[in-house]
């Protein structure tokens, strides 16, 4: 069952464009405008996640915060804060009202992507999809363990998280910025070459032989997860195990 994810957030592209990338990573999403209507539609459904702007019409994210962790059947529930840049006290208050993260606008989607999934892993596992699989490669999130055609793979940690990271979105392109936010997260400094070391050291792993490489480099863009990689696989390939 897809976690399905709330959002409070009154500044409508910012909403539209956060339905977008939580629905393309296959979640259910509930989007609201104002604090107060937030605040009476927490009351009849509880999602499996909050995403709360700061200021809000009708009531501020900061009390309806409060308001949420003083209920007995909300008191856990997941909230990631949405701030404006250099509020640093803003950002305690955001934590000390029961907060579990905070984002600063402006943010890049994919790193609010990889909290939103770290979130969810931390409270709701069973609510994160297990398992990615394309072709003959399959990523166990649980075990942290990765198949292909039957043989398991070693990846060292960023070399999984960067697999996992372009196995969610098959197909679609990731600049070396993009990846360095979702995988690496925005606050560590790592040059962009890092990407490409760390690609190769993933290619390195799971293509042996004449298999078909899954990672398609798309010149002066990035790269991406072929989404076509199923459909073609090499022939010699064999299935998933189950
Ligand atoms: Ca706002």
């Amino acid at each position: 069952m897809a976690a399905r994810i709330a959002v409070v957030e009154d500044e409508e592209a910012l909403s539209i464009l956060l339905r977008y990338n939580l629905e393309s990573e296959g979640y259910v999403v509930d989007t609201v405008m104002r604090g107060d209507e937030a605040d009476i539609r927490l009351k009849e459904e509880i999602p499996d996640l909050l995403i709360l702007d700061w200021m809000l019409p009708g009531l501020s994210g900061v009390e309806l915060c409060r308001r949420i962790r003083m209920r007995p059947e909300t008191q856990d529930l997941p909230i990631i804060m949405l701030t404006a840049r250099g509020e640093e006290s803003e950002r305690v208050r955001g934590l000390s009202v029961g907060a579990d993260d905070y984002v600063v606008k402006p943010f890049s989607a994919p790193e609010l992507m990889a909290r939103v999934r770290a979130m969810l892993r931390r409270a709701k596992p069973e609510r994160i999809s297990g398992r990615l699989a394309a072709g003959d490669i399959a990523l166990d999130r649980q075990s942290h363990r990765v198949h292909r055609a039957g043989r398991e793979i070693r990846l060292g940690p960023t070399e999984f998280r960067l697999l996992e990271f372009l196995m969610q979105s098959p197909g679609r392109v990731f600049s070396r910025e993009q990846l360095l936010d979702g995988v690496w997260g925005r606050d560590v400094y790592v040059d962009e070459r890092t990407v490409d070391v760390h690609v190769g050291r993933l290619r390195k792993a799971i293509n042996r032989g004449r298999e078909r490489d899954p990672i398609r480099t798309v010149r002066g863009a990035g790269y991406s997860f072929d989404e076509t990689f199923q459909t073609n696989r090499s022939p010699k390939s064999a299935s998933v195990p189950a």
